[in-house]
């Protein structure tokens, strides 16, 4: 049953055709974790917030530099040298009360990602592809969707992995981009809003998700394609062979 504080804060989004107060049961008692608490998880960590995510583990191990601040808009020029994953904490809570929060200030590794995610659903907010491996690995093993997002200049891309079902990560990429990519702060806000969308509509059994399709935001040129996306047979990590 929701109180009616919950049922006052979530009074909008309940009207919802298919929502309804079952559906923000659905959310109280899901559990997300948010690998990331950067650029795309400054609006996924927002917004999973604000429509009433009753559980959610915000894992990072870096601390805030003044030239992360033209994207990470969860953090103010004031937490800089905190925690990344303490100052979202802080916003995260001063946004909605109601909610859960725990913090991992760690670096996401092979050895711990399964200790990690234990059985949470799990939001790809990295920067890196070693990172987004140990997150597939643990996808893959646990069976547990990985919403994924990647950013670069105005460019992003967004799709919803089901293990079993969908390509994998390493299915999509194989090599690592090399140096520091470009990112204009509001390329990670489209695709961090479209991956909350993702974890949203698969919590409440809603719509149609982006399972074998990678959404590719252009926004020099403001378009959105999207592109079937196929398994790789020869995958290391979900192939046949494997
Ligand atoms: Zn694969």
């Amino acid at each position: 049953m929701l109180t009616e504080q919950e049922r006052a804060r979530y009074n909008r989004q309940i009207m919802m055709p298919g929502w309804d107060e079952a559906g923000q049961e659905k959310l109280k008692n899901a559990k997300v974790m948010v690998a990331g608490a950067g650029g795309l998880g400054s609006p996924v960590l927002t917004y999973l917030a604000v429509a009433g995510i009753g559980k959610i583990r915000v894992v990072d191990c870096d601390v805030i530099e003044l030239s992360n601040l033209n994207r990470q808009m969860l953090h103010p020029d004031s937490n800089i040298g905190k925690l990344k994953v303490e100052s979202a904490r802080e916003r995260i809570e001063a946004l909605n009360p109601d909610i859960t929060v725990e913090t991992v200030n760690t670096k996401i590794t092979d050895g711990n990602v399964l200790d990690l995610v234990e059985d949470y659903l799990i939001v790809d907010a990295m920067d890196n592809l070693q990172a987004r491996y140990c997150l597939n690995k643990a996808s893959l093993e646990r069976s547990l969707p990985l919403f994924h997002g990647a950013v670069y200049g105005l460019e992003g891309r967004v799709t919803t992995i089901l293990p079993g079902e969908t390509p994998c990560i390493r299915c999509l990429y194989k090599d690592v981009l090399p140096g520091t990519p470009p990112v204009v702060g509001v390329t990670p806000g489209v695709i961090g809003c479209i991956q909350a969308t993702e974890v949203l509509k698969y919590i409440l059994g809603m719509g149609k998700l982006l399972y074998n399709r990678l959404l590719i935001f252009d926004g020099l040129n403001t378009i959105f394609n999207k592109v079937k996306i196929k398994k790789d047979p020869n995958c290391d990590a979900c192939g046949s062979s494997v």
